[in-house]
């Protein structure tokens, strides 16, 4: 049993996500459910470029869209709406579309890149009261630049204890040591394993549990055969022979339906 917790849908810039790409992948490499967010809910583009005058998704249809693919591929697809917190913000009208989708919604995602927001920024806050009502995990992209900090999703995670956060990447582009030690600190602050080396995935599993590290990995952005990377292959494979059968299995399922609730 394998879930992905970290999946995307869309077709921007660069990056073409097109839906059966994670469908064929997921048969292809023995992935049995993706925790899916959709690309289309960026707020600025690469470069923090704004969008173009013709882009056609906002914060409702970007998520309308992938729930309607979670709906066609019931039991394989959970959804963790994007977040647009510097555009549209937290809306009533998202409330009742996360409301509305029930089962098919699994947490809310934040990309602060994208949005120029870090997640500590008040515009978040909203959405923060909301998933705590609902008992929502919330993913938050982690990175070196000004607006992605690990310590930014610390603090918040700090802020929100009854809440669960998962620091995507654990600091994209750095060695993830400031990132393990933040997501050790505190008890509702998760890691997962998009573009993490495999070495710092075992440390984080080694120094504070193997409850604190979800199998993810941004499938399918580097197209249909992203599970290839060598990363990948590497959890996928010979990782299970590095920690024990019970901590392997919440790698990459256990720890990711308990959180998530799947
Ligand atoms: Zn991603």
């Amino acid at each position: 049993m394998i879930i992905d917790s970290h999946v995307h849908i869309g077709v921007f810039g660069r990056y073409d996500m097109k839906p059966e790409y994670v469908i064929d992948s997921m048969e292809r490499y023995g992935i049995d459910y993706s925790l899916l967010s959709p690309i289309t809910g960026v707020e600025f583009g690469q470069e923090h470029t704004p969008l173009p005058d013709d882009w056609p998704y906002d914060q409702q249809t970007a998520n309308i869209e992938a729930i309607a693919f979670a709906r066609e591929n019931d039991g394989k697809i959970g959804i963790l709406p994007w977040c647009r917190p510097n555009a549209e913000g937290f809306t009533d009208e998202f409330a009742r579309l996360i409301d509305e989708s029930g089962r098919y919604i699994k947490g809310l995602k934040f990309h602060p890149y994208h949005s120029m927001l870090p997640v500590t920024a008040p515009q978040i806050e909203p959405y923060l009261s909301f998933a705590a009502e609902k008992g929502l995990p919330v993913e938050v992209h982690s990175s070196n630049d000004e607006f992605s900090q690990p310590r930014f999703v610390y603090e918040v995670a700090k802020a929100h204890p009854s809440i669960n956060f998962i620091m995507v990447h654990m600091g994209l582009i750095t060695d993830n040591n400031e990132a393990i030690e933040l997501i050790g600190s505190l008890p509702n602050l998760y890691g997962d394993t998009t573009w993490v080396n495999p070495e710092s995935g075992l440390k984080l599993m080694k120094k504070y549990g193997a409850h604190k590290l979800l199998f993810g990995t941004d499938n399918p952005i580097d197209g249909p055969d992203t599970y290839a990377h060598p990363f990948y292959k590497v959890y996928m494979g010979e990782f299970r022979e590095w920690v024990s059968h019970d901590d392997y299995e919440l790698l990459m399922h256990g720890n990711a339906e308990r959180i998530f609730d799947i």
